[in-house]
């Protein structure tokens, strides 16, 4: 649990800021939700309201035509002569009061029609007309035509006496004073925070609307056919409005029109002639501040939240981009720009996996005596040549094959295979366009290469790693072919002698009992201390016939192909353990060791508790013994290796990522694997084209391995200048010739001594 958050400590405290500023966000949303419905009911009372004055407007104005109607009416019955009728009739206007809207007046006596100028008129041209002839009282008739363009009003009032009754004609917009009448400021609240208002016959038909907003085409359809059924797209409000109106009825209802949110009012105005008035309010416009209040509530949350985006995207992408940094580190050589040994890992084993049954050479082709010619040549030319070499490779490769830059002139190659002839031929022509190459400083150089080739048994599941171990362990073989290709084919030398297979395979368990094989410690130099914090164990032969050590390079392959190294391992673990039991009991001060566990002997049934066993016997405490894996053996047994690393922490072992850049999937591994040091190859100390690259590179590395809770250590460091580079970029240990080399028990114990009492 400490553990986990040491390692994911700032990803852990950067969820739980999110998740609080989500509840956060998530309360005030909720709030809002709340205000904002009663911001909703205010503006549809609001709307209402105006509805309802609307209709009290239009009302009184109906009633003050009448009530004119009416003065006019009595005006003419207190006439007592045709004369005095005459003459009341021609101060119409003074009467009622001058009214740009008022037309004309009609009369009836003895059940005819009558013009203003005593002339009959046609009652049946205007049948609304003559429908008032019977009725009683003062009465407004429906609008009609009146002289074909205008939609007239005809109020008509009894007059008794010399007259029956005398009807008044306006203009419709008699009806609309606050838009048209003299001395009105302008229009009525109630009309003018509308989008519009129609003024409606009971059948829906529009006689008159006002219209404030633009996008309304009002139509001459009914209202709810047309306009409504156009503008209201929500079903259940086009229907309520539908009923209110059918219904002759006064409410209003709330819908959407686009993203905004209405009120539309319906109100029968039972004094007007049968008149209803239909307005459309936005809720925006009607309750402006309180909206505005919301929208300002929106508007900071809005921030807020893109303030969180931001921030959560910037961390991400930061985490993102250093990750995928690490990931293609090594994807693409520096100096050469071409694909590097890690690249070319995983392309060729994704070429091999999609061409399962086709033949193919994994080949190592090496510049002769490149240390020779580099020191020779001098950094630019090198770099001029390699890139010569390099365009020769990439040029000779088929559809299907790849191939790399590794290190010290060498390229690797992954292509078909036919026959050993067709390669041979191919490979010379390489050679020989290599060999062209011409400098003009050197011009008596000829650049020679050599190739070493493994012929992939496809029968065998092998790694494309495993693959190149074998095209380079024959490397320096060295045979040449035809007299002029210099070619080595794995499969012959190891048949042959190079590696001596059959000699060491010979003599490795009498060499174990013979005490031959000696480990020695190579101490590790932290930087935090100042001094050694413990050390690696590498194992040595010692080859008593010829006297001299040999180194693990020749025969650790041999012993992991038969599977010898396991009882070596165990053998390197159980002396390592005894040495620390005797320098305990010599009271020698004594470190933490590491030891390399093979991928033959970590994969035995027994493993761990063959460790764990010699571990206790030798009283071993928990958290000094180190086993280091490589990053192949990870890449290829993740999750073997991943359960184990469980296991083995349970038993009190560190556990290390060996060889850490030299494979291909350095980056998941580090992510997923649950090691606790990881050690960085040589690799990395090797010069790019940029010391700046370089340093970026190591640097982002370190930054992330530390920030996933795991030490750092770098090996090969071999100058002053390469550790002090590790010291500035916050490597934690390091492990080189330039501290110590590897050295016997003894001497080790010694260097120990000298750096313990300082
Ligand atoms: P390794 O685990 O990466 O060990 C480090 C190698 O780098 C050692 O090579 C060490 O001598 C060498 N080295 C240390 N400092 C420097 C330096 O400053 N410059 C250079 N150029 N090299 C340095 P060594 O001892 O030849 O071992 C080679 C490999 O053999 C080891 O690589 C390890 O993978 C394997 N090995 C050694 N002992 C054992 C063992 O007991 N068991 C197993 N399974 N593998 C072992
Ligand atoms: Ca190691
Ligand atoms: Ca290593």
């Amino acid at each position: 649990m400490k553990d986990f958050f040491y390692k994911h400590g700032k990803e852990v405290a950067f969820s739980l800021i999110i998740v609080v500023c989500l509840v956060f966000f998530i309360n005030i949303i909720a709030q809002e939700k709340t205000y904002s419905d009663s911001v909703d009911g205010q503006a549809v009372e609001k709307a209402e309201f105006y509805s309802l004055e609307q209709s009290i407007r239009l009302e009184s104005r109906v009633n003050s035509i009448k009530a004119k109607a009416n003065v006019l009416a009595s005006a003419l019955a207190s006439a007592t002569s045709e004369q005095k009728v005459w003459e009341t009739l021609a101060r119409t206007g003074e009467i009622i009061g001058y009214d740009s809207n008022f037309k004309t007046v009609y009369y009836y006596q003895d059940g005819r029609l009558y013009n203003a100028y005593g002339m009959e008129a046609d009652a049946d041209t205007y049948p609304d007309i003559k429908a008032l002839e019977t009725v009683s009282g003062t009465v407004m008739t429906r609008l009609f035509q009146y002289e074909n363009t205008l939609m007239a009003l005809a109020v008509s009032a009894p007059v008794g006496g010399i007259l029956d009754r005398v009807v008044l004609i306006y203009d419709r917009k008699v009806l609309t004073p606050f838009l048209y009448e003299e001395g009105t400021a302008g229009m009525a609240d109630c009309f003018s925070h509308a989008d519009f208002t129609l003024f409606c016959k009971h059948d829906g038909r529009i006689l008159e609307s006002v219209v404030n907003r633009e996008g309304y085409s009002i139509g001459n359809e009914p209202v709810q056919a047309g306009l409504l059924q156009d503008l209201i797209t929500d079903r259940e409000a086009f229907e309520q409005v539908d009923a209110l109106i059918r219904s002759g009825g006064t409410g209003s209802v709330t819908c959407r029109i686009g993203s905004e949110k209405y009120v539309l009012t319906v109100n029968s105005c039972k004094n007007a002639g049968g008149l209803f008035l239909v307005s459309l309010y936005d809720m925006a416009d009607v309750y402006g501040s309180g909206y505005e209040f919301v929208n300002s509530i929106w508007g900071t949350l809005l921030v807020f939240f893109a303030l969180m985006l931001f921030i959560s995207i910037s961390f991400i992408a930061g985490r993102v981009t250093m990750h995928r940094k690490i990931f293609e580190i090594g994807a693409v050589d520096s100096r050469l720009h071409c694909p590097t040994l890690m690249k070319f890992g995983r392309d060729a084993e994704e070429i091999l996996h999609d061409n399962k049954v086709s033949q193919f050479a994994v080949i190592v082709a090496r510049i002769n005596n490149f240390s020779y010619v580099s020191d020779r040549f001098g950094e630019q030319l090198t770099t001029e040549l390699l890139t010569y070499a390099r365009d020769v490779y990439k040029n000779s490769l088929l559809i299907g094959e790849t191939y790399a830059y590794n290190t010290d002139g060498e390229f690797v190659l992954l292509m078909h295979y036919k026959d050993r002839k067709g390669l041979i031929d191919r490979l010379t022509g390489v050679s020989s366009r290599i060999s062209r190459y011409q400098s003009a400083e050197h011009e008596d150089f000829r650049v020679k290469v050599s190739f070493s080739v493994y012929e992939i048994e496809r029968s065998i599941p092998q790694s494309v790693h495993r693959m190149l171990d074998k095209a380079m362990a024959i490397r320096y073989a060295g045979v040449d072919v035809n007299g002029e290709l210099s070619c080595s084919f794995y499969n012959d030398v190891v048949g042959e002698n190079y590696m001596k297979k059959a000699e060491i395979e010979g003599e490795m368990e009498s060499a174990l009992r013979n005490s031959e094989f000696h480990i020695f410690y190579q101490p590790k130099y932290s930087f935090d201390k100042n001094t050694i914090s413990g050390s690696e164990v590498l194992v040595r032969w010692y080859d008593s016939k010829n006297e001299v050590y040999h180194q693990p390079g020749v025969f650790l392959p041999v012993f992991e192909e038969n599977g010898f190294i396991n009882q070596l391992d165990r053998f390197v673990f159980y002396k390592a353990c005894e040495n620390m039991a005797e320098c305990l009991k010599n009271n020698i001060p004594i470190f933490p060791i590491s030891v390399n566990v093979s991928r033959v002997t970590a994969t035995q049934p027994d493993f761990i508790e063959y460790y764990a066993r010699i571990k206790n016997k030798f009283r071993v405490g928990d958290g000094f013994i180190t086993l280091e894996f490589t990053e192949s053996f990870a890449y290829e047994n993740y999750e073997y290796l991943a359960a184990i690393v469980t296991k083995l922490h349970e038993n009190g072992f560190v556990c290390s990522l060996d060889d850490f850049g030299t494979g291909y999937s350095s980056y998941n591994l580090l992510k997923t694997m649950e090691m606790d040091e990881i050690k960085l190859d040589k690799i990395f100390l090797q010069k790019g084209i940029s010391e700046k690259r370089d340093r970026q590179i190591l640097e982002s590395i370190i930054t992330l391995v530390k920030d996933l809770g795991m030490t750092v250590t770098q090996e090969g460091v071999e100058t002053e200048q390469e550790f002090e580079t590790m010291r500035s970029l916050g490597c934690d240990l390091i492990q080189g010739y330039y501290f110590a080399k590897p050295m016997k028990f003894v001497h080790y114990c010694e260097f120990k001594q000298a750096h313990f009492s300082k």
